[in-house]
């Protein structure tokens, strides 16, 4: 029998607790496979779990988080409502840059399965090292803020919230993007409230 996108995901995040895949295992306290709803049709990927996650095994749970979730409940939108983790699930030391062959590991042995698990309609990708990663794009300038469909999957890159903590002038613009990737995830009525 065919095993429910729950279950695939619970399985995934087993792996991902014990993985030792790539060097970021040996500085992890724990690893951070994602969250939510398991059948979202809206997938977050962020970069890489930084000091709050490490320490709580959840996703955006610190400062970049708590602003992800507070955009998200002023579109309408609880964040229990959609499916969010990283590019890679361990925290890299002093939070730097996850390497090219630490994303390529992590991409082929969790998130792509989280992404098949999952089957979103969008999938919003938080900053370069996502855009990168997913899109192939060299710059976030080239994509950002535009839904770009390929293979049914709409995507849609945006700024990491931690770029908005550094410079709160783009929340405008970040939550203009997120509401455009909102709208994408139509047949409307999976969520609390449509957003304003
Ligand atoms: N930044 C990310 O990209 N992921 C997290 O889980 C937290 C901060």
């Amino acid at each position: 029998m065919k095993k429910s996108a729950e279950a695939r995901l619970s399985r995934i995040a087993e792996e991902v607790e014990v993985c030792q895949l790539c060097p970021l295992a040996k500085f992890r306290t724990k690893a951070v496979p994602g969250e939510g709803d398991a059948s979202s049709r809206v997938m977050f990927v962020g970069e890489a779990p930084g000091r709050e996650e490490d320490l709580t095994g959840r996703p955006f749970v610190g400062r970049s988080g708590k602003l992800l979730t507070s955009v998200l409940e002023d579109l309408g939108v609880g964040r229990e409502e959609v499916y969010i983790t990283s590019v890679v699930k361990c925290r890299p030391p002093r939070n730097r840059v996850p390497k090219r062959s630490e994303t390529d590991t992590c991409v082929d042995a969790h998130l792509k399965r989280q992404m098949e698990a999952i089957r979103p309609r969008v999938v919003v990708l938080l900053g370069r090292t996502a855009t990168a990663k997913i899109r192939g794009a060299s710059t976030l300038k080239e994509v950002r803020g535009k839904l770009v469909k390929e293979g049914g999957v709409t995507y849609l890159s945006t700024f990491h919230p931690a770029a908005i903590l550094r410079n709160p002038r783009l929340k405008g613009t970040f939550e203009k993007d997120l509401k455009l990737a909102l709208s994408a995830r139509a047949p409307r009525g999976r969520f609390r409230n449509p957003p304003p």
